[in-house]
């Protein structure tokens, strides 16, 4: 890279962070991008900002949203006596995307992983109990992924909640095991839901 003048090493550099981009992919970005108009590369730059600025997590339910409640908590055709707890708000819009899940959802915004030094307490967890105490919920759906982590999570939740007599349920695994929520295609996830087994 030292044949790059200090913006474009700089700009490689910026674009290498971004999952999946290596060294010659940022390279090829870098120089499309100075190939463009100033107003589409500007364009790029503003979205990255705006997002950023007004992206927020719901107070509720910990779900990205650019308005607090999110449109998902604030929606009252939804079935409120039913709140499906996933890891990240890219799993929101997979479950979304099936169309057949109507209910709240929460948002941990990660696992329990000990290997990583991450416990109950550094994930949005505290909140749920919050809510389950506070509304009226009949089921609890664990959708946390088909992993270690994920399967510790939910186990956890499980235990802590069972007491309280609230349904808790696990989606069962059209998943594969090791996979991510959000590469599932529609068809295995609406199984995953369908199948879903009390804990
Ligand atoms: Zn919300």
């Amino acid at each position: 890279m030292r044949y790059y003048s200090k913006p474009l090493k700089n700009l490689i550099s910026e674009l290498g962070k971004l999952p999946g981009i290596g060294g010659k992919t940022a390279q090829r970005l870098a120089f499309h991008i100075l190939s463009m108009s100033d107003s589409d590369a500007e364009a790029i730059a503003d979205a990255i900002v705006t997002a950023k600025r007004e992206m927020k997590f719901c107070s509720v339910c910990g779900n990205l949203t650019d308005e607090d409640p999110c449109s998902i908590c604030s929606d009252q055709t939804r079935d409120r006596s039913v709140i499906c707890v996933v890891e990240s708000p890219r799993d929101v819009y997979a479950m979304e995307r099936i169309r057949e899940y109507r209910g709240l959802y929460h948002v941990l915004n990660g696992a329990i992983s000990p290997m990583d030094g991450i416990g109950p307490e550094d994930i949005n967890l505290r909140s749920l109990i919050v809510r389950l105490q506070s509304e009226d919920i009949n089921e609890l759906i664990l959708a946390t992924n088909p992993n270690i982590e994920g399967e510790a999570t939910a186990m956890y939740i499980a235990k802590l909640v069972k007491p309280s007599g609230i349904k808790v349920t696990r989606i069962a695994h059209g998943i594969p095991v090791g996979g991510d929520l959000e590469y599932a295609d529609e068809v295995t996830l609406s199984k995953a839901l369908e199948g879903r087994r009390e804990l």
